[in-house]
């Protein structure tokens, strides 16, 4: 029975899989944390909503068009670095010493190149620079000014550190030096002062996968402080055989569970299991050889698989005692958040499909 069942499923799925793909995808978020309806004015929802439109709108563009992946990412984080109500480029939370230091980085799942930057000051698009890592230097990982210095050599735009402030993230920042040196424990960890985390997941119309993530941290970050989106494993990863992953949330236990990568392994194990098993349900001619072999071109895994998987190394971070999401794309179309806070700010696009944004966890 249950060999006809797989058989029939394997038969009915491989020419929807086919059919139904959609030819490019991407999907973004802004940020996971305590986003409740009481705590963001009307005004605030709107603007978030337009500036995540605004960003899927000008990836969208880039596929639709046929360009690739990585391009489209980058360009989908440079509109949201500029956006001063996201934490990366303006608008990033403030260090304990009251600077901003940026951290970000893009991988290319076609040849699992990679690049990334972490504590730069004067890059107005960090997300660029990690692209130049990636496509310019013999390196993945930059750090400090030896990162800024080769921004300069690039010829990148240089903006003074101040340019990068908002009113709204001094705010925090002084509440949260005052509350600290009142003796209440915030850390480094605490969710109120650092949402807006920015990333993007696409596959374009090779079926090539790239994320990128940008961010400013952790509100009073200091002695250096990385947190998970410039590492490569744990915020980003993209690899063409699996799946594309943007995380944002607590990066000390995104870190810890290597988040981003453990999603694409564990994705890349099921999709070879999953073939497995449906070869191993084709009949045998008299032989004993299978009347069919399966492609791996023709199958593909349900939203369902994905969900399941990306929920569980969510809820396995959080077993450590983080909480945050992550954006998936596969390479084939599958399109997908998790989230274990109250909110993500977060969007997806496809082909031939009407883009959606949202913010509160019911949405
Ligand atoms: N993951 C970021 C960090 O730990 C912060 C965030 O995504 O909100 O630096």
């Amino acid at each position: 029975m249950r060999l006809l069942l797989i058989l029939a499923a394997l038969f009915l799925t491989m020419p929807a899989a086919a059919q139904d793909a959609p030819e490019w995808t991407l999907v973004i978020h802004g940020g996971a944390g305590t986003i409740e309806r009481d705590r963001i004015t009307p005004e605030q929802d709107s603007a978030i909503r337009a500036a995540l439109t605004q960003a899927l709108e000008t990836g969208s563009a880039i596929l639709d068009e046929g360009g690739s992946a990585l391009d489209a990412v980058e360009a989908t984080l440079r509109v949201l670095e500029d956006d001063p109500h996201f934490n990366a480029g303006r608008g990033a939370v403030f260090t304990w010493q009251g600077t901003i230091e940026h951290d970000a980085s893009i991988m290319d799942g076609a040849t699992r190149d990679a690049g990334a930057v972490t504590g730069t000051s004067n890059t107005r698009h960090p997300i660029t620079l990690a692209r130049r890592v990636m496509d310019s230097s013999p390196h993945v990982f930059l750090s400090g000014e030896g990162a800024d210095q080769f921004s300069r050599e690039q010829g990148l735009e240089q903006a003074e550190n101040s340019w990068f402030e908002t009113g709204y993230r001094r705010g925090q920042w002084e509440e949260f030096r005052q509350r600290t040196e009142a003796g209440e424990e915030l850390g480094a960890l605490d969710v109120e002062f650092k949402y807006g985390t920015v990333g993007a997941v696409a596959m374009d119309r090779e079926g090539h996968m790239a994320a990128a993530t940008s961010t400013g941290g952790m509100t009073g970050k200091r002695w250096g402080r990385i947190g998970d989106s410039p590492v490569i494993g744990a915020g980003t990863y993209a690899d063409d055989r699996a799946c594309a992953v943007s995380a944002t949330g607590d990066g000390e236990y995104f870190i810890r569970a290597g988040v981003a990568q453990e999603i694409c392994t564990r994705i890349r194990y099921r999709f070879r299991e999953a073939i497995e098993e449906a070869q191993a349900s084709v009949p045998v001619d008299e032989e004993g050889v299978p009347t069919y072999v399966v492609h791996a071109s023709e199958f593909d895994l349900p939203d369902e698989d994905i969900q399941q998987i990306a929920d569980e190394v969510i809820a396995d971070q959080e077993s450590l005692g983080g909480t945050g999401g992550v954006i998936v794309t596969t390479p084939w179309g599958n399109r997908i958040y998790s989230f274990d806070t109250p909110g993500m700010y977060r969007g997806m696009a496809a082909e031939g499909e009407e883009p959606s944004v949202a913010i509160y966890g019911d949405e």
